[in-house]
């Protein structure tokens, strides 16, 4: 049986880490980090993240500053927000809540962020950085990612790492942040051939398809390490039953409950095949916010202008 990597706790673990910083910075006299959240629209999923990302500020003393726009907001109404906030003194970090409603251009607007303020790790600078091996904000959820298997001690020198989805938010950052770690980096995706040879390769896999179930205990090689960043609600019952085969607790939440959370690798077979594996729900998902919450410390205690 594989060990269940706790993202969780590691979580947890990194929020201490940024309340001792936050606390560190009133010690010196200075103001506590600020992070606005621009949340546009009433997609309710999204609801629920900026809920959670403002509980996370109040637990490690980031004032969360929140600005709800209505749907019908436009484009004008939108930059002209994200430019008021990149001139406020009090906002080291600003977060534009993916998805935007129809009709706003969503990298237009993240591009306007300010770099120095672009928590997320999206704005083509940061980026730019990333793929130097320079120091700058980076995305959050593949940062996070790496903090994790560093915190399990995995050696990533010379393995053989398979990044599954090529997404600028997850698989690419993912990809460079594994190379720099010296690892040999295979990026897969929706036309890659033999999809399950390949993935087998991985000495490290890590899934970020948003594709419920889609990697098989048969597409992992023994003894590897597997990491699943995909988030999927899954309401469909015969899905569920060739998903869940192996995790008939899924399976009676499924019946019980009408729908459940799981990732894009069938976790009850990987249980079976792997030497480690993170959870969906509490593997990659809390980790995502506290990379966030670090990443505004990072930017309030950077030097600015
Ligand atoms: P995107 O939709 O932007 O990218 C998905 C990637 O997966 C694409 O590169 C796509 O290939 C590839 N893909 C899709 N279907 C297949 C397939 N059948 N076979 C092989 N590759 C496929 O997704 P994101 O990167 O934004 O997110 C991925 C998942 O991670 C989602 O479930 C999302 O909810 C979750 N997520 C979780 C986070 C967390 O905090 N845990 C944070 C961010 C995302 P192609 O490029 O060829 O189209």
């Amino acid at each position: 049986m594989a060990t269940i990597l706790d993202g969780k706790a590691h979580a947890d673990h990194m929020l201490e880490s940024v309340r001792r910083g936050v606390e560190v910075r009133r010690t010196q006299g200075l103001r506590a980090p600020g992070l606005a959240v621009v949340l546009v629209g009433d997609d309710p999923a999204s609801h629920v993240y900026v809920r959670n990302k403002s509980a996370a500020c109040t637990r490690v003393g980031i004032t969360s500053i929140e600005h709800r726009l209505a749907m019908d907001t436009s484009q004008a109404d939108l930059e002209a927000l994200i430019n008021q906030l990149n001139a406020d003194p009090e906002v080291d970090g600003i977060l534009v809540q993916l998805p935007l409603p129809k009709g706003l251009d969503s990298k237009r607007a993240l591009h306007l962020i300010s770099p120095a303020k672009d928590v997320d790790g999206f704005h083509p600078m940061n980026q730019g950085l990333l793929l130097e091996g320079l120091p700058g904000l980076r995305p959050c959820t593949p940062t996070a990612c790496m903090s994790l298997l560093a915190h399990h001690g995995l050696e990533l020198k010379g393995l053989r790492a398979v990044v599954l989805g090529r997404s600028e938010i997850v698989g690419k950052p993912m990809a460079l942040m594994l190379l720099e770690q010296h690892a040999t980096v295979t990026i897969a995706h929706s036309r890659t051939r033999d999809l399950p040879a390949v993935c087998r390769e991985a000495d490290l896999l890590v899934a970020a398809v948003g594709r419920p179930g889609l990697v098989e205990g048969s597409w992992i090689k023994p003894g590897a390490v597997v990491v699943d960043v995909g988030i999927n609600r899954v309401d469909d019952l015969a899905l569920g039953a060739r998903i869940f085969a192996a995790e008939p607790k899924k399976l009676e939440t499924l019946r019980a409950k009408g729908s459940v959370l799981c990732g894009d690798v069938r976790f009850g077979e990987a249980m079976q095949v792997a030497s480690a594996v993170t959870p969906v729900p509490g593997g990659v998902g809390p980790l995502t916010i506290a990379g966030l919450l670090a990443n505004t410390l990072l930017a309030a205690d950077s030097p600015k202008g």
